[in-house]
């Protein structure tokens, strides 16, 4: 659902071969601003680049802004965009967009975070992309040893982190680097690294919870978040960085190491339901191809009888549509956009407080679809439910709908996340809200009640409600190790990580106590 929960960071690493000449105005600052607005969904609050280039004094420099990329890099106007970019030429780089899950949204907190350093290989920049799960134990370990965070964000600490690895006169190996961290960090935790020596890095955690792939060719080597943001630079060739790989750019070598063993896989199966990019292949599944699925699923699991003139499949726009309309063709219904988005409001102060003038603001009705109509409309998923009720709330009082229906793709959300995505909290979920104390506290791969689902449905004010089952879910993926390849934690409340299942204990106390405050990761 727009607007329920937020996208999570994508990062990015590039390094151009050839020379600088051969390329662009800008070289690597030139594609990594190009990856990055490919990858504009999965953050807009920030976006920035760091470049290394022998030729400057400045041999790693940053460049980082609150916005969407086309307006950090003012892609709009030719003359600032070129200067911007010439300004920050060079042969190898590394790029961030965000989206806060925790910390402020001030420019400081802006990735790439660099770290300066007289010595090059300790001069360092990165980008992170997850969150780390045991930041409070970490962060209470620096400041036993007298540290002191200043924005309070993960990404300082996995700065400070990095920077301890490289204490003393010994170079250490990145892998090494890589490998000691992923020792000490639980959670979601993949990156982009670039240091002064002109070394470049793209790493995936040793869970895979985030996904991560890469490129190798001739002329171009570059690792990003999503697949959309390679695939324009060769026709084949992306590939999937498994978990405990990095990309390592060295001296000009190239190679895809492995610098951790990856004892278990766990792909967060929210990518494919609703946050990455429909055109992405996700550890070589497609994300559109698993939406389709998930429609047909929902149409198999559909008990109502559709079978006259006056029904019709609306889905909420983006994510939803190649659901719905897979939805649609099985059971015999025209998809119609009964909802059009506006697909230039972006990020914007003026649309108002009330949730029901933001729906306003971003969608317009199609009347001529909907009215008197029997609509199934189709969303990917149900987190806090309030925009659900504003929409529904919208369809009914705007678009003159005679009964209306909703089915969902994703099972209903029962846990926080702690690995990156903006939920955060036991008592915000809508399916918890209409749970009893027993359901709360059930763990374990079971679907919620239909009692509890028809509750839900009320609220939010449908004549109907069905989610996808949690076995449906994981059909429509499809990867070879089912279930066990994913994290679902946030649907069966089993993490797949230690500190997962302690702030899930935590989360649940505080929440029974009535102490929850929007955070649970402290
Ligand atoms: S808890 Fe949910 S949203 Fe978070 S990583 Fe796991 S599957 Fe994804």
């Amino acid at each position: 659902m727009p607007g329920e929960v937020k996208d999570e960071c994508g990062v990015a690493a590039v390094y151009l071969p050839r020379p600088l000449k051969e390329y662009p105005f800008g070289g690597a600052a030139y594609y990594l601003c190009k990856m990055l607005v490919q990858m504009q969904n999965r953050g807009q609050v920030s976006a920035g680049i760091t470049t290394f280039n022998p030729q400057r004094q400045q041999l790693i420099d940053t460049y980082k802004k609150r916005g969407m990329v086309s307006e950090v890099f003012a892609t709009r106007i030719e003359g600032k965009a070129r200067a911007i970019l010439q300004r920050y030429a060079g042969n190898k780089g590394i790029g961030h967009v965000r989206y806060t899950t925790s910390g402020g949204d001030d420019e400081g907190s802006a990735q790439p975070f660099e770290r300066h350093h007289g010595r090059k290989w300790k001069w360092f920049s990165f980008g992170f992309n997850g969150n780390i799960a045991n930041f409070s134990e970490l962060k209470k370990d620096l400041e036993d040893r007298q540290y002191h965070l200043v924005r309070n964000l993960d990404t300082e600490m996995i700065m400070h982190f990095l920077e301890k690895e490289q204490l003393g006169d010994k170079k250490k190996p990145m892998d090494k680097i890589f490998k000691n961290i992923s020792n000490i960090f639980d959670g979601a935790y993949n990156m982009s690294y670039i240091n002064a020596e002109g070394t470049v890095a793209a790493m995936r955690d040793p869970l895979g919870i985030r996904p991560m792939s890469y490129l190798i060719s001739d002329d171009f080597v570059g690792a990003a978040s999503e697949t959309v943001a390679l695939n324009k630079f060769a026709e084949n060739g992306v590939k999937t960085m498994e978990p405990g790989e990095m990309l390592l750019v060295e001296n000009d070598s190239v190679e895809v190491k492995r610098y951790a063993k990856s004892k278990k896989k766990a792909h967060c199966m929210f990518e494919w339901v609703y946050f990455a990019n429909a055109a992405s292949m996700i550890d070589e599944r497609s994300v559109y191809q698993t939406r389709w699925r998930l429609g047909e699923e929902l149409a198999r699991q559909e008990y109502l009888k559709v079978n006259s003139d006056d029904w019709v499949v609306v889905p909420v726009p983006d994510t939803a549509k190649p659901a719905a309309d897979a939805y649609a063709h099985t059971i015999g219904l025209p998809s119609m956009e009964g909802l059009i988005r506006n697909r230039y409001v972006g990020r914007t102060f003026i649309e108002g407080g009330d949730r029901m003038e933001k729906i306003r603001e971003k969608f317009n009705l199609n009347k001529s679809v909907i009215k008197d109509k029997k609509v199934i409309l189709v969303d990917d998923s149900i987190v806090r439910g309030n925009t659900s009720k504003a929409l529904v709330e919208f369809l009914r009082k705007y678009g003159k709908v005679k009964e209306l229906h909703m089915r969902v793709t994703c099972p209903p959300i029962r846990s926080p996340c702690f690995y990156g995505i903006d939920m955060s909290t036991i008592g915000e979920l809508i399916a918890n809200r209409h749970s009893s104390k027993e359901q709360l506290n059930r763990v374990g791969f079971l679907d919620l009640e239909q009692d509890a689902v028809d509750s839900i449905g009320k609220n939010i004010g449908v004549d109907s409600l069905r989610y996808m089952t949690l076995e449906g879910l994981v059909k429509s993926i499809g990867l070879d190790g089912g279930k066990k390849d994913l994290c679902l934690a946030c649907l069966t409340g089993e993490y797949p990580t230690q500190w997962g299942e302690t702030l899930r204990v935590k989360a649940l106390e505080r929440f029974e106590r009535g102490l929850e405050t929007t955070r649970t990761y402290e």
